[in-house]
């Protein structure tokens, strides 16, 4: 680097600390040791997912606005104050940060025509974009792993993503979570219900609070999910939508639960469970954890047979869920689950530059073996003094040294060294002979 910009150096930091450069409220940097265990569950997901045989789908996080607008309804919590809408100013677009992923899912379902063949099992990971007020498990700029079943009408697409789920707990070795089920019947039952629903909170308006008169006469459905205490006893009293479900939709609820019983998943039905999105109808439900306070749903799902339709494709059945990573992880960390190991299997310490080309020679070597190999770096003058090289293998982790001294490179030999205590002294190994002694050290660690 030339000198004038090392001078530079100190200017700038000054400057981004003038400007305030730090992250947008509610969106975090996720920084290493916790990203291992974010890789580790990316990992478990995409493992989970090939062994059901869903496909991986990656979208973009821009879309139409028109899209979540049409898509999720218009009076919808995320519609109505939790999207980052704003318009392209190099052409006048209106556009918008996903604020979910099903929609954009669809959109790209129709705009490729995936389903000319039948019906798709698909799964999508990755940010989503809501405008709430942070705290833990809720922030601006959260992560889901969707999962999403198009073109199958029956029951057993919805116990099989349930199924799904369930497994991922099992993976993750989840404690506490617990399922909740509901039905939301058709379009006519749901009408049907609306009315005598708005009928009976009409008759108790002295105790609806704003937000429910607001919803009233626009979205009375999700009024049930109030957390307003001094709603609850109108909200429990309040006709109840399974009772107006005809015989097609009580035999597609009954026929998910004889899945879930037959395979040993325990659920309660709460009648009162509706989902923040207008699309679902029949099968709705929840997975609910009492270990993270008030943001204690880690996923939610249902069936939504009539998006595809409203987002201008063919009439199509579909159903799927979305779980927040964040929540998920968050458990993970409550019920103590050590993080994974990041440490390497070996550190080089070079005590002269010179060694340098030959050390990372033979490096390149020990990880073309799956060795994970973690070299010393110097100040670009010197590699440092021995002391501090062995205290920076000791923090790495590494269950070895290798020191590549002098006089051993003269002899075509590179020295190791345990890190654990009382694991035999030292020995020397041939730089020739890699692949035998890289799986030596494997079958150590
Ligand atoms: P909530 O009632 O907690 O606001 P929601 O009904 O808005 O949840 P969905 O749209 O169903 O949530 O999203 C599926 C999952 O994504 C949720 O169950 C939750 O785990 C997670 N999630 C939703 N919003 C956030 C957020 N702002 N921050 C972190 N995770 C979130
Ligand atoms: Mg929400």
């Amino acid at each position: 680097m030339s000198e004038p910009l090392k001078e530079n150096i100190p200017k700038v930091e000054k400057a981004i600390k003038a400007q305030k450069l730090v992250g947008v409220k509610g969106m975090n940097d996720i920084l290493p040791p916790d990203s291992a265990r974010w890789e580790w569950l990316e990992q478990q997901v995409r493992a989970l997912m090939a062994r059901y045989a869903y496909r991986n789908v990656r979208l973009p996080i821009l879309e139409p606005t028109a899209l979540f607008v049409r898509g999720l309804g218009e009076v919808t919590d995320i519609v109505e104050k939790e999207m980052y809408s704003f318009e392209d100013r190099l052409n006048g677009e209106q556009l918008t940060l996903r604020p979910e992923g099903t929609a954009g899912l669809v959109r790209a379902v129709v705009e490729h025509n995936l389903l000319y063949e039948g019906g798709k099992r698909l799964y999508y990971m990755g940010p989503m974009f809501r405008h709430e007020r942070p705290q833990r498990g809720r922030y601006r700029q959260f992560h889901q792993v969707g999962a999403e079943v198009l073109g199958f009408g029956g029951a057993e697409v919805d116990a099989e993503l349930i199924l799904l789920a369930n497994d991922l707990w099992k993976v993750l070795s989840l404690k506490d979570v617990r399922l909740e089920l509901n039905s939301l019947g058709q379009p006519a039952e749901r009408q049907a219900h609306r009315a005598a629903l708005i009928a009976h909170l009409e008759k108790h308006s002295d105790v609806l609070d704003e937000e429910a008169m607001r919803r009233l006469h626009s979205n009375p459905l999700r009024i049930l999910d109030t957390k307003n205490p001094a709603m609850q006893s109108v909200v429990e009293a309040a006709p109840r939508l399974l009772d107006f479900l005809g015989a097609a939709s009580l035999a597609h609820f009954n026929a998910v639960k004889a899945i879930l019983d037959a395979n040993g998943v325990t659920y309660s039905i709460n009648p009162r469970l509706v989902r923040g999105m207008d699309y679902y109808n029949l099968t709705v439900f929840e997975f609910i954890t009492t270990s993270l306070g008030s943001q204690g749903t880690i996923c939610g799902g249902g069936r939504y047979d009539y998006l595809i339709e409203q987002i201008g494709g063919k009439p199509t059945p579909a159903v799927g869920w979305a779980l927040g990573v964040e929540r998920v992880l968050e458990l993970i960390k409550e019920q103590g689950e050590a993080l994974p190991n990041l440490a390497p299997d070996v550190y080089a310490i070079i005590p002269e530059t010179a060694a340098l080309p030959v050390a990372m020679q033979l490096l390149q070597s020990l990880r073309a073996c799956g060795v994970s190999a973690q070299m010393h770096a110097g100040s670009g003058d010197s590699m440092g003094s021995m002391k501090s090289q062995f205290k920076k293998a000791d923090a790495s982790g590494a269950r070895f040294a290798l020191v590549f001294g002098a006089e051993e490179l003269a002899q075509g030999l590179v020295a190791v060294k345990s890190l654990r205590d009382g694991e035999g002294a030292q020995r020397t190994e041939p730089l020739n002979t890699v692949a035998a002694w890289a799986h030596s050290l494997q079958s150590a660690l």
